[in-house]
């Protein structure tokens, strides 16, 4: 019998990941990449490190890490989770480390690590690699076609019949127009509480020269992508600097009243600085009036939102073919048979810290399976 002849568009890490499953299961492979480069992301990943995966070994679990996607990503992932993905790259040589914060890398903290391991296995495993080439219509040629041909790229899976959602950016930082804020960029505060368009979340913020950014914010952007783009990135933030530890006024009279409030910092002395502006104010001297208005300050700061920056360690689209027009099971589509989509031309994306690869190589292992 032929081995099946399986066409791959797209050399990203889904594709790849698809191209050799499906090869490594016998099939004669075909890799079509535009650009001159294979795995560009991968290069420029994770601030050069490539964030391959994350540490959470529950699919469940993971799946919530899926703003958009997480329903349709639970039986994948437990098929080919994070697990399966590090035992995948330890069996192709590649030792990856956990980072206390959950993310995994590669010990040689490169993403080359990454690229060589994906670009020299796809060869060994027979896979026809071609750059410099856009595929712009679907070939009739063969038995299966996998499109991954990433965020934003999604005009052959409109040509199929797919239907879009429209893509929108998602994990970026926020611009602020507050001067103030922005003279402390530098600062991190961890954890802080933002709420935004109805969502709220706790964790690190980072000020920026711009405004805000750190893993709440990421995360606030991340769920919010479709709403703050509605709303053009203008809306108002709100910042809790102190979540869970209420501003203990009488304690602080009695412990310090003679110093004062702004030498008593309960955040960084800068930050703090600018929150209290009263630079003559003692504990002892406090009215309930400044309290309240010290109060306020801390626990519900409004920063207006005047739009969003990219953040350079990770970024994806939200957006892409509609979920329920693919069949989980296999990543094959329900309105056109032989065709099978991985990654983020579908409409999956995560948080920050190594989801959206997974989510490609979860779906790229499904979508090269033999049939
Ligand atoms: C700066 C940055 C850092 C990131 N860091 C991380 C990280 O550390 N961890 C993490 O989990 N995620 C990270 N991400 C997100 C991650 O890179 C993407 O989610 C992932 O690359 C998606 O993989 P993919 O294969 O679906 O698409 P892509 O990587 O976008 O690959 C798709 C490929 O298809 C090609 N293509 C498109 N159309 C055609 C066509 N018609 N014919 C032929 N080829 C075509 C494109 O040129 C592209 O090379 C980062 C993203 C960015 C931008």
């Amino acid at each position: 019998m032929n081995a099946p002849k399986i066409i791959v568009i797209g050399g990203g890490p889904a594709g790849f990941m698809a191209a050799i499953t499906a090869a490594e299961a016998g099939a004669a492979v075909t890799l079509f990449e535009k650009s001159r480069e294979f795995l560009r992301k991968v290069k420029i990943s994770g601030g050069g490190r490539c964030n391959v995966t994350h540490a959470c070994f529950d699919a469940r679990e993971f799946a919530t890490r899926y703003p958009r996607g997480e329903r349709e990503m639970i039986g994948p992932l437990q098929r080919f989770g994070a697990a399966e993905t590090v035992a995948w790259f330890a069996a192709r040589g590649v030792a990856l480390k956990t980072e206390p914060d959950g993310r995994i890398f590669p010990v040689s903290d490169s993403s080359q690590t990454i690229i060589d391991c994906l670009v020299g296995t796809a060869r060994a495993a027979g896979v026809k690699l071609v750059a410099n080439h856009a595929v712009s219509t679907l070939p009739g040629d063969c038995n299966r076609v996998v499109l991954a041909t990433g965020g934003g790229d999604c005009e052959l899976a409109a040509a199929c019949g797919h239907h879009i959602e429209p893509p929108v950016p998602s994990l970026f930082s926020f611009k602020v127009a507050a001067p103030w804020l922005r003279a402390l960029a530098g600062v991190s505060v961890d954890p802080v509480e933002v709420t935004a368009v109805g969502r709220r979340e706790v964790g690190p913020l980072l000020v920026t020269h711009e405004g805000v950014s750190g893993p709440a914010i990421l995360r606030l952007s991340a769920w919010g992508a479709q709403v703050m783009h509605d709303l053009d990135y203008r809306f108002p933030l709100l910042v809790n600097w102190l979540p869970g530890r209420p501003l203990d006024c009488d304690r602080l009279r009695r412990d310090h009243g003679a110093k004062l409030v702004v030498n008593t910092p309960l955040l960084p002395a800068r930050l703090w600085e600018r929150l209290v502006d009263a630079p003559a104010l003692r504990w002892s001297q406090i009215s309930r009036a400044e309290q309240h208005r010290l109060e306020q300050r801390l626990t519900r700061c409004e920063l207006p939102v005047t739009g969003k920056s990219l953040n350079k360690e990770e970024f994806v689209t939200c957006g892409g073919a509609r979920l329920r027009e693919v069949n989980f099971q296999t990543m094959e589509s329900r309105l056109r048979p032989g065709l099978f989509f991985a990654g983020e031309v579908l409409d999956i994306d995560g948080l920050t810290g190594g989801f959206n690869f997974q989510a490609a190589w979860t779906t790229g292992w499904l979508a090269g399976q033999p049939r």
